[in-house]
């Protein structure tokens, strides 16, 4: 039978079957897949074939997992050498962030589309807590807006706490699977809490279920949401990881630079010294904005330049 993951800890899965039930989950014997070394051999979002084995507990077995469509990755908190899949089969992701109470850096929401683009997954920006905007908080905002959706990101402000912008938001997740992602105090929980009205709709739980081979590390979690779409949370996790990135490759993953890449006189051009370089060159004429070439030169130097 097919079967959705939508929560893992460890070595159990809960997966919902094709005939709606949810099922206790786990692999048997080693099982690989192709291509990746990660710590973790199924993620929430992966489509599996489950083998039923006992009726009274919903347990079942992982027998096989189907091709992932994309996934997004970090480093292994328990192996840094190694991948950790936090989640696959993403339609976008959406970030949230705030620029007030706390504010979240320009350095990390780049860092953060740098990791989406790198897994082809697109993004949508929303800053919450616009309850607090003040005239500074205002410009700022008008500014990110138009500095991303030029690039091409989708940009919102909304207010979980006097409803701004939120109807908008829901319609663009209609349909859609959304891992949601930002620093913590940015008001994820709020927001995913506002999505259940109903907590018993949110509540995934199988009976013999007792969090099997819960350890300490954070996790992902996916949830139906109460119109059509899905949701991914991820709880403590701060960062996707820059997993595989050469100080080569970066500048694709700036779409604004991405463009212009045939232009540079030199087709390895890092866009620092360089001459003839085009990305320098729309820097200066003000195509490019100078805080995204600050982020590009701050990622770059957070490269290992022997890692490639
Ligand atoms: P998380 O760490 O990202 O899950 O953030 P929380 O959902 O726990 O929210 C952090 C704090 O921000 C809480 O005190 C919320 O009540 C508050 N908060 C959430 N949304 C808003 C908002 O739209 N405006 C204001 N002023 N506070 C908010
Ligand atoms: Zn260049």
């Amino acid at each position: 039978m097919r079967a959705l993951i939508y929560k893992s800890t460890g070595s159990w899965y809960i997966a919902r079957g094709e005939d709606g039930q949810l099922y206790n989950a786990r692999v048997k014997g080693s099982f690989k897949v192709e291509g990746l070394t990660s710590t973790n051999p199924i993620a929430v979002g992966d489509e599996v074939n489950l083998n039923p084995e006992d009726e009274a507990d919903n347990v079942a077995t992982i027998t096989d997992i189907h091709d992932r469509r994309n996934y997004i990755a970090r480093t292994s908190p328990h192996n840094k050498n190694k991948h950790h899949i936090v989640a696959s089969n993403i339609d976008q992701t959406l970030l949230f962030a705030t620029l007030k109470d706390p504010k979240t850096s320009q350095g990390f929401l780049d860092r953060f589309l740098v990791s989406a683009e790198a897994y082809h997954v697109p993004a949508i920006l929303v800053f919450n807590k616009s309850d607090l905007f003040r005239k500074k908080e205002q410009e700022l905002y008008d500014e990110l807006w138009n500095m991303y959706t030029a690039i091409g990101y989708t940009v919102l402000k909304i207010s979980l706490k006097q409803g701004e912008g939120i109807e908008e938001l829901k319609t663009l997740l209609q349909d859609k699977t959304t891992l949601v992602s930002g620093h913590s105090g940015v008001g994820k929980s709020t927001f995913i809490n506002h999505l259940f009205p109903d907590m018993e709709l949110k509540t995934q739980e199988v009976s013999g279920w007792s969090g099997k081979g819960l350890h300490t590390t954070t996790y992902a979690e996916m949830f139906d949401l109460p119109f059509n779409g899905k949701i991914i949370d991820t709880p403590g996790i701060r960062e996707f990881g820059l997993v595989d990135i050469s100080r080569q490759e970066l500048s694709h993953y700036f779409p604004e630079m991405r463009a212009l890449l045939n232009n540079c006189q030199f087709n390895n051009c890092q866009h620092i010294n360089e001459p003839g370089c085009a990305v320098k060159a729309a820097v200066e004429s003000g195509e490019i904005a100078e805080s995204r070439f600050f982020s590009y030169y701050n990622i770059l130097e957070s490269i290992d330049a022997k890692s490639y």
